[in-house]
């Protein structure tokens, strides 16, 4: 990594996430490369980026970066960047992920317009340059089994040996591979490759495949085709064809990019794209395999793509992030050469930031203790007001119902407080959000000691708003219990309990590592009104608890649900603070 990369990241670091885009959008590495090119007039001074998802699962918080660097170049540099389905591997993809990823991606903010294509609509044109390297003797028809294969491909200190098929004629290729294609071989009983260089230290050029036969039904192509053309040949080529300039992938192609490099030198293209690479995003406590996705889903560990405990973007937007926030992670982060694991707190911290701007205040009681005002009428219901949000001007006030029996939250009693409990306890005195003083008087319990309820006073002159001046340490948020509605809320913690799931004895494997508490459902919460008003969605902060938003699958206005989108508790900011 070079210094100046490393200067890079931690500008990145610091620029906040502001309103101006524009303005705070640092350079990187890719964009020099870009700004190079437009100065030396390469591609007639054209940009044009891609992002290239496999449909073999949904996306992930790493894809979104992927998103936010390919569109985001698109539209600093007023140019296009194409929405391509690389879809060459029939038996792992599936319609289903076709749709998701374009819903992700539209959610995170970015248009394809018409650009949305498929590597599988260019296998007739693939097929074609196929038969162009046969012919110019660059790529031949091999037997060798796959055990075979793999056994003359030699290793990273020996090099590979030729295979017996390697000088087979123009014309016997061309036969068998049209063979190929009519369906005439069995599943891997053939390949072709390309003849490159079985000696070479880079061993994608030790003849690699290019076209493999499976006899799969694909999702687009139905039943017309019986082979298949491999990752490393279809990519370069179907950059070329869309007239991308430059192909940004992550750093496990960088071996690939002399293969990237041979087809689009050794084919009759009309554009060269470059391939440029960069660092994964790694995020501590989750995974970005879709493998290990895909099988938490399947194996019922979570329960789906969209649970909201999942880093699939499906996942995150249930759980109640917002797209502005993964943008402006993935602004902060920014892009370098070396691959690292991020902090899931400075994630978070994205979050909180955009979700404190824009979220209404509600009062939601998550595990609900009564409290009755001994001293005030018992039909009396009085209407506070409350501030919407108090970070935003336009947020307005709303009314709140306060009454003789109110639900404040169990935990913040204690019947014997310890130090420093500036809450509810005998004796003691709290005052409740935008109401009034109360001063504990009584603890009622049960036959088995279980508290039922706190009888408490409150004090008419201290009515907020009202310029009392009596001051207590302690607020708590309360709901009246005749008005309050019923919700269930979910709280969620890291999917995984250490912060690199992998990390496991042997024997064991990350799914050892899942944390038993990252999902808790409590019903019977005591929630505004307001709330019934909810759309699933919407978002907003629970004084005192952290960032809920009604959940996008089984809210109703009958049955409301909210998930826990963060705590309020921000822990980056410390980091933050510490490293300053
Ligand atoms: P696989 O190819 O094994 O199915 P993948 O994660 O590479 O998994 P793709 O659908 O091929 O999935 O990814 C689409 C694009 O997203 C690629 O350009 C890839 O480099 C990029 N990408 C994938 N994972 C990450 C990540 N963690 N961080 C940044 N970019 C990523
Ligand atoms: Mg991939």
């Amino acid at each position: 990594m070079s210094n100046d990369i490393n200067a890079h990241a931690d500008d990145t670091r610091k620029s906040s996430s502001g309103e101006d885009e524009g303005a705070k959008r640092s350079s990187n590495f890719i964009k020099e490369i870009i700004n190079e090119d437009i100065r030396t007039g390469k591609n007639g001074g054209r940009v044009h980026t891609r992002f290239p998802p496999e449909p073999n699962g949904y996306l992930h918080i790493g894809h979104a970066k992927s998103i936010c660097l390919n569109f985001g170049i698109a539209a600093e540099y007023g140019s296009l960047c194409n929405l391509r389905f690389d879809d060459t591997n029939p038996t792992k993809e599936d319609i289903e992920y076709v749709e998701s990823i374009q819903e992700d991606v539209r959610w995170l903010g970015f248009e394809w317009d018409d650009r949305i294509y498929y590597a599988s609509d260019y296998f007739e044109q693939l097929y074609e340059f196929a038969e162009i390297l046969i012919k110019a003797g660059k790529a031949y028809v091999c037997d060798l089994s796959p055990e075979q294969m793999r056994e003359y491909r030699g290793t990273l200190k020996e090099p590979g040996r030729e295979s017996p098929y390697r000088n087979r004629s123009v014309e016997e290729n061309l036969t068998l591979f049209r063979k190929m294609r009519a369906g005439e071989f069995q599943d891997g009983a053939r390949t072709l490759r390309a003849k490159i260089d079985m000696s070479s230290g880079n061993i994608n050029l030790r003849d690699p495949v290019i076209y493999r036969i499976q006899k799969a039904h694909h999702h687009r192509t139905g039943d017309t085709w019986c082979i298949y053309p491999m990752y490393d040949f279809a990519h370069p080529l179907s950059d070329a064809i869309e007239g991308i300039t430059h192909s940004i992938c992550t750093l496990e192609f960088e071996n690939n990019r002399p293969l990237y490099d041979w087809f689009i030198e050794n084919l009759p293209v009309k554009t060269r794209p470059r391939q440029i690479e960069f660092a994964r995003l790694n995020l501590t406590y989750t995974l970005m395999s879709k493998r290990k996705l895909l099988e938490l889903v399947q194996k019922k560990y979570v329960s789906g793509w969209d649970d909201p405990r999942m880093p699939t973007i499906a996942g995150i937007r249930r759980r109640g992030y917002t797209p502005e926030s993964i943008r402006d992670f993935a602004e902060r982060i920014g892009v370098a050469k070396a691959d690292s694991v991020v902090d899931m707190a400075l994630l978070e911290h994205c979050v909180r930031e955009h979700l404190n701007k824009i979220a209404l205040r509600r009062m939601a009681v998550l595990k609900p203790l009564k409290v009755v005002l001994v001293n005030y009428p018992e039909d009396r219901i009085e209407e506070l007001e409350t501030e919407n949000n108090p970070e935003d001007p336009n947020a307005g006030k709303r009314k709140i119902q306060f009454s003789r029996e109110l639900f404040i939250e169990e935990d913040d009693f204690r019947e014997k407080p310890p130090k420093k409990f500036f809450r509810l306890a005998p004796g003691q005195e709290v005052r409740l959000k935008s109401a009034y003083i109360i001063k504990c008087l009584e603890v009622v319990k049960d036959e088995s000691g279980s508290i039922i309820e706190i009888r408490c006073t409150y004090d008419p002159e201290t009515k907020s708003g009202t310029g009392s001046a009596r001051k207590v340490k302690g607020t708590l948020h309360w709901v009246s219990a005749h008005h309050a509605i019923d919700a269930e809320i979910r709280l969620y913690e890291n999917l995984f309990l250490k912060a690199d799931p992998d990390d496991v004895p042997e024997g064991c494997d990350y799914k050892d590592n899942l944390n038993p508490q990252s999902l808790v459902v409590l019903k019977g919460c005591k929630i505004e009104p307001a709330l019934r008003e909810a759309k699933p969605g919407d978002k907003f902060q629970f004084l005192r608890q952290g960032y809920f938003c009604a959940d996008l699958k089984d809210f109703t206005p009958e049955y409301p649900v909210f998930n826990m989108t963060v705590s309020l508790k921000d822990t980056w900011a410390k980091i933050e603070k510490k490293g300053d």
